[in-house]
């Protein structure tokens, strides 16, 4: 059973994860980068190489753990939290300490082996977040959950242990400290000023501009004023909502095609980098709250965080947010193919797709070097 562990001088919470224990050559400095797989396991035909599904969008007339779907969620095979059992909280000596309860699910967004998230059609894009909304629904009936985060990685910089195109929901019964950091940091806001400081954000880059990736209806994508990675985005409903799964039909609608663009401008831009993104919404137990605004944070992985980096919470981030900002608005990416998964792709503007960083005059190094 994983256990989760409170450092007790910064309160947060680690999960140890005893059944995927390894011995330290288990270890190695450099993960390789993965073969040609023989069979896949997210693959169309290779349901049985899962856990059986915990919900599928499916073509009409297709049989649960067959082929004929769109989208398959699964548990994960090797969970960082187990569902089954209770938390039993308790003590041991100054350190806090339960049962590494929770949900571990995967989200496979098509059973085409060789599609990223970007060349999916906004309308599979639409249908991948509303299998995100549809698992955080069911999960937060769970009275033991608190919390649920929708991430994905892509590539081996990006964490990806599979190459075939996912994502991953992790429910937990205590608040994730980054999300509890943010709720923390837009209260103190909002009790001084009476305002959610997201939307005084949206407001301000939608006026400046200088830092707009992609303005839509309802969301709109930035690079942070404080960055702290290169072409680091964000995405954020012009409306405030605390919470995602409450989005509304016609916000997946333009959110769908919003994603589309931003990933598609990363990948142009940036010759497919490795990328995780991350969906920030505030816990299950909440109603709306007035100060806190979910958001996504995509974060392409071309800089390294190394030793100072973790030493001191400073991240050194090479490319100011406003030239990243720029150069991935002057990428155009043209609108989808109707065949569902192709798309047609162009790139204007002075950006390049192969020009790697370092021509460009900037270190993919952290400040190691
Ligand atoms: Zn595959
Ligand atoms: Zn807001
Ligand atoms: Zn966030």
């Amino acid at each position: 059973m994983p256990e989760l562990r409170k450092d007790p001088i910064l309160g947060r919470w680690v999960i140890i994860a005893h059944e995927r224990a390894k011995r330290p050559h288990d270890f190695k400095a450099e993960t390789p980068a993965p073969g040609p797989e023989v069979v896949c396991p997210f693959c169309q035909g290779q349901e049985d190489k899962t856990p059986p599904e915990i919900v599928a969008y499916r073509d009409f007339g297709s049989r649960p753990n067959g082929p004929g779907w769109r989208i398959r969620v699964v548990p994960n095979r090797f969970p960082a939290l187990k569902i089954e059992g209770s938390l039993n909280k308790r003590g041991d000596g100054i350190y806090d300490v339960m049962e590494g309860i929770g949900a571990h699910e995967v989200i496979i967004e098509t059973p085409s082996h060789h599609t990223s998230m970007a060349t999916l059609s906004p309308d599979n894009i639409r249908e991948v977040l509303w299998v995100y909304r549809d698992r955080l629904v069911d999960l937060k009936r769970d009275s033991r959950l608190v919390h649920g985060m929708l991430f994905k990685n892509v590539g081996i910089a990006g964490g990806a242990s599979l190459e075939h195109t996912h994502s991953q929901l992790i429910v937990t019964p205590i608040v994730p400290i980054s999300v509890w950091e943010e709720m923390t940091g837009s209260l103190e806001f909002y009790n001084y000023r009476g305002r959610c400081i997201y939307c005084d954000m949206v407001q301000q880059e939608l006026t400046a501009e200088k830092r707009i990736v992609y303005d839509s209806t309802h969301f709109t994508a930035f690079c942070p004023f404080a960055s702290r990675f290169p072409f680091e985005t964000w995405i954020l409903p012009k409306t405030h909502s605390s919470h995602f799964e409450n989005i509304p039909k016609a916000g997946v609608d333009d959110l769908g095609h919003v994603l589309h663009q931003v990933l598609n401008k990363l990948e142009l831009a940036l010759d497919s980098p490795a990328y995780n993104y991350i969906i920030h919404s505030a816990p299950f137990d909440h109603g709306e709250l007035p100060h806190y605004h979910w958001h996504i944070e995509v974060i392409p992985r071309l800089t390294k965080v190394a030793g100072f980096e973790w030493g001191s919470g400073f991240y050194i981030n090479p490319v100011p947010p406003e030239s990243a900002a720029g150069f991935l608005r002057d990428v155009e990416v043209v609108a989808a193919d109707p065949r569902p998964g192709l798309i047609d792709r162009a790139v204007t503007g002075r950006w390049l797709t192969n020009v790697p960083l370092e021509k460009m005059g900037w270190s993919s190094e952290g400040a190691s070097n």
